[in-house]
């Protein structure tokens, strides 16, 4: 194939222009097309597991551009703190942090807003990252995703959605609105797009950062994190909840699992049938409000007597259930 499509490719005057760049980004795209087919053909077999594979489609035109360079293509990182890239040349980069060892490979994205990053993977050594571990046993607690706040934690902590991103949304409606009033093919309508792209970009960015933040927050005060499976991958791919805080919380909860993972923490997911809303944490009776009609009801009386807040009332029974998990080995972490 690489012969084929890169090799012979290059000498038909159309594609002449494939020789401008570093044979290696040919090559990891061919690579990339490889996996993407496997995959598919592992998918169809049954012998890859999860949500089913199509076949690889043409890259969808966001945008985002993106090239590949690995090791055996020479890339170097010079000592006056420049990007060597092979027939590109030394580029000037703003370090966001140091490299901890040699990266094996780099990536370099073009965003639809004109701005370039260059990614680096790189190999770190297993607990690398651990943290010490707490043996106090208050600190564990559960998430419960609430309806009016981005998480509540053990206690009735609450983690706000974050003023920017609400802000950054209407900004994007705004935008979007706008652009579908352009006609088409006009310069004002390039403009729109653009603005549309910078206001993707900027929630992107602030949105990631925040949640890295949370995240370790979390993972420093607690010795184990229980969360609710709401199968967030489908809702926020869904055309009914795509609000960026749904969206956020699945990337939320992706982050803290990995994170849990590398610095030793324990994780766990119950189920998200486990009525954590309708259960009575002081008495165990289905009391709790359910359904439509209960999503409004903020504060709630048992028959127990017992009075609850919704959320921090979750958040025990969703801690005690990933205790009972993780104790009876049933955690799928
Ligand atoms: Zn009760």
């Amino acid at each position: 194939m690489s012969k084929a499509l890169i090799t012979e490719a290059k000498r038909h005057p159309d594609r002449a222009w494939l020789a401008e760049v570093s044979f290696t980004v040919l090559q990891q795209s061919l690579r990339d097309v490889d996996r993407a087919y496997n995959n598919f053909f592992a998918s169809l077999s049954g012998k890859r597991q999860g949500a089913r594979v199509g076949p690889p489609r043409f890259k969808r035109r966001s945008g985002t551009q993106s090239i590949r360079f690995t090791r055996g293509a020479a890339f170097r990182i010079l000592d006056n703190g420049r990007l060597r890239l092979p027939k590109i040349g030394a580029l000037k980069v703003a370090w966001s942090r140091d490299m901890p060892s040699d990266p094996s490979s780099v990536t370099v994205l073009k965003t639809p807003t004109g701005k370039y990053y260059a990614s680096f993977v790189i190999a770190v050594a297993d607990g690398a990252q651990k943290l010490e571990p707490l043996d106090d046993s208050d600190t564990e607690t559960g998430v419960d995703h609430g309806l009016a706040h981005f998480a509540v934690l053990r206690g009735g902590r609450v983690v706000e959605s974050p003023r920017f991103l609400r802000t950054l949304e209407r900004k994007l409606k705004r935008a979007q609105r706008a652009l579908a009033g352009k006609t088409k093919g006009s310069a004002n309508r390039v403009k729109a797009r653009v603005k549309v792209a910078k206001i993707h970009e900027d929630i992107k960015y602030a949105r990631s950062d925040w949640i890295n933040k949370q995240v370790i927050g979390i993972l420093r005060e607690n010795q184990a994190v229980y969360v609710e499976d709401l199968h967030v991958k489908g809702l926020a791919r869904g055309r009914s909840a795509k609000s960026v805080h749904d969206a956020s919380f699945g990337m939320f909860l992706a982050r803290l699992e990995s994170k849990a993972q590398r610095t030793g923490r324990t994780f766990a997911r119950v189920d998200r049938c486990f009525p954590s809303t309708r259960l009575c944490s002081e008495c165990g009776a289905l009391t709790g409000p359910r359904g439509l009609e209960g999503l409004n009801i903020r504060m709630w009386e048992c028959e127990c007597g017992a009075v609850h807040d919704r959320d921090r009332n979750a958040e025990i029974n969703i801690r005690r259930e990933g205790q009972r998990l993780v104790a009876a080995g049933q955690a799928d972490t």
